[in-house]
């Protein structure tokens, strides 16, 4: 199992938007900021077991993972190569 899994990325760029969103519209109505947390939990979950390089386990933010799903983009601890599976 080599590389992250597109599909991770972008339910990593959905749950952000979605806490974003739960936020500022919890506002207006009450139970959306409950949903907040939860959105946020997931990510943090993703964060930890899916969004990492595959080879030192390093941190990689979501802008370098949806640049590198297009472009070839290397990790910024080890320099390995970060490949995205469809
Ligand atoms: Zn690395």
């Amino acid at each position: 199992m080599d590389g992250i899994r597109r599909r991770d990325v972008i339910l990593g760029i959905l749950s952000t938007v979605i806490t974003g969103i739960c936020i500022f519209f919890g506002c207006f109505y009450r139970p959306l900021l409950f949903l907040a947390p939860v959105s946020l939990v997931l990510y943090w979950y993703l964060d930890k077991t899916r969004l990492r390089c595959p080879h030192c386990g390093g941190f990689i933010n979501l802008d370098t993972l949806l640049y590198a799903s297009a472009h070839p983009c290397h990790c910024r601890k080890c320099g390995e190569k970060i490949v995205i599976r469809p």
